[in-house]
C-alpha cells in the first residue's frame, strides 16, 4: 500500500490498517480464504448535496449529515484507493470498511458536503467531467478542485463530458466506437492529472453504462471501472465494473441504506452472462453464478427484478435465476442477496446490470 499522499489524515489510515494487519497476523490467519473473507467493502454513490436540485440524485444537507454521522460512528470510512488496493491484493480491511464517492463534481459538494466530511475527518472521492468543470456556476471550477485536492479529496475520471459511452454514431463500426470513447477517457485523465497531479486511473461510467468490450479496454489500459449497480466489493469482484450503492433520492432512507452499508460482496467465481448490453426484446433467460460458498447461505438466496421476485434454482454452489421478460430500454438490473452464515443480519449481495439501446442506437438519460 502506498501512502505518498500529502494529507496527514492518510497517516491515521495507515496506522489503522497496519494495526489491523498486525492483529490479523497474531490471529494466525494461514488460509488465503480467511484473508479474502476479511477483504470486503462497500462504496456509496452521491451526486448533489442540496435540497433544491433534482430529487432523484440529491440528498438534502441534513440527511447527508445524518448518513455521514452514522458512518463515522459505525464504520471505517477509508479513501477509495486504500480500499481498492487492499481488495485487489486480498489484504485485510477493517470489518466495516466503506468509501464515499460523488459523481459529476457539483459545487454543492463543496458548499454543503465538504464541511460535514471535514468535521468528521472522512475521506472521499469525486468523479469529475473535466470539460464541465467551471462551465456553469453549479459546477466546481478548477481552483476549487485544486483546493479540495490539497485538503485530501481524491479526484477521478467520469469521462470528459458525461457522454453515454454506449451510444453509437450513425454507421459507426464497433472498433471506431471503442476508439472514440476511449480517447474521451484518456483526455479526461490527462486533464485531471494536469490540474491536480493525480492520476488514479479510476473511471466511473456515466449513468453506470458499460459493456464487455469497454470493460476489456478498461482492464487492458490498467484502469479500474466503477458502475452504478449495487453490491459489496471483494476480491472476487469484477474490477472493470465495481458496484456502488446509490445513496440519494429514493435510496437515502436510513433503514434500507443500513442493510446496504452492511452488505458483503458475493464471492462470484464464474458466471454465465458476460456482456450486460442487450439488443431490444432479447430475453435474458436463465443465468447462473457460481460462488465460493463457505459463508454464503446460497439456498436462502433471493433474486429480484423491478420489484418482482424471480424464480431461482440451486445446484452445489451455483445459483440460477430466470428472467423471461423483455428488458426495458435503458438501464435495469437483477439483484440477488443471500444471508451470511457467520455474520447475522448481513447479506451477500450480487447485482447484474442490463443496458438496452433505443432503436437508433442511443441511450436515454
Ligand atoms: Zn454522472
Amino acid at each position: 500500500m502506498k501512502f505518498t499522499r500529502r494529507h496527514i489524515a492518510a497517516l491515521n489510515y495507515a496506522t489503522l490498517i497496519s494495526s489491523f494487519i498486525l492483529i490479523s497476523l497474531f490471529q494466525a490467519a494461514p488460509a488465503n480464504a480467511q484473508t479474502k473473507n476479511q477483504s470486503n467493502a462497500v462504496i456509496l454513490l452521491y451526486h448533489h448535496v442540496s435540497a433544491s436540485t433534482p430529487a432523484s440524485t440529491s440528498v438534502p444537507p441534513e440527511i447527508f449529515k445524518e448518513h455521514m454521522t452514522y458512518l463515522a460512528e459505525h464504520y471505517s470510512v477509508l479513501p477509495l484507493p486504500v480500499i481498492v488496493n487492499a481488495i485487489k491484493n486480498s489484504k485485510p480491511l477493517p470489518d466495516k470498511a466503506i468509501a464515499v464517492t460523488f459523481d459529476d463534481g457539483f459545487e454543492n459538494i463543496l458548499t454543503n458536503g465538504h464541511s460535514v466530511m471535514n468535521a468528521l475527518s472522512l475521506p472521499y472521492t469525486i468523479f469529475i467531467n473535466p470539460a464541465e468543470i467551471g462551465r456553469q456556476k453549479s459546477q466546481l471550477n478548477w481552483e476549487q478542485v485544486k483546493k479540495l485536492h490539497e485538503e485530501g479529496v481524491d479526484f477521478a475520471n467520469h469521462t470528459l463530458d458525461h457522454l453515454h459511452m454506449l451510444d453509437r454514431l450513425n454507421g459507426e463500426s464497433e472498433a471506431a466506437w471503442l476508439d472514440r470513447v476511449w480517447k474521451n477517457v484518456e483526455e479526461a485523465e490527462a486533464q485531471i492529472r494536469e490540474h491536480t497531479g493525480e492520476s488514479l486511473k479510476y473511471l466511473a461510467y456515466p449513468f453506470g453504462e458499460f459493456n464487455q468490450q469497454l470493460a476489456n479496454r478498461v482492464k487492458q489500459a490498467g484502469y479500474i471501472g466503477f458502475g452504478q449497480h449495487s453490491g459489496g466489493v471483494g476480491p472476487h469482484s469484477d474490477f472493470a465494473a465495481l458496484p456502488r450503492f446509490p445513496a440519494a433520492g429514493p435510496y437515502a432512507r436510513m433503514s434500507s441504506l443500513k442493510v446496504k452499508m452492511a452488505s458483503l460482496a458475493m464471492p462470484v467465481l464464474s458466471q454465465t452472462l458476460q456482456n450486460p448490453e442487450f439488443a431490444a426484446n432479447t430475453l435474458v433467460g436463465k443465468q447462473s453464478i457460481t460462488v465460493r460458498q463457505e459463508d454464503v447461505r446460497l439456498k436462502q438466496a433471493a433474486c429480484y427484478f423491478q420489484g418482482e421476485t424471480l424464480p431461482v434454482d440451486f445446484s452445489d454452489n451455483t445459483l440460477s435465476y430466470t428472467l423471461d421478460k423483455a428488458l426495458p430500454i435503458g438501464r435495469s438490473r437483477v439483484n440477488c442477496t443471500a444471508p451470511s452464515a457467520s455474520k447475522p443480519g448481513r447479506y451477500y449481495w450480487y447485482s447484474q446490470p442490463f443496458f438496452v439501446a433505443r432503436e437508433n442506437g442511443t441511450y436515454p438519460d
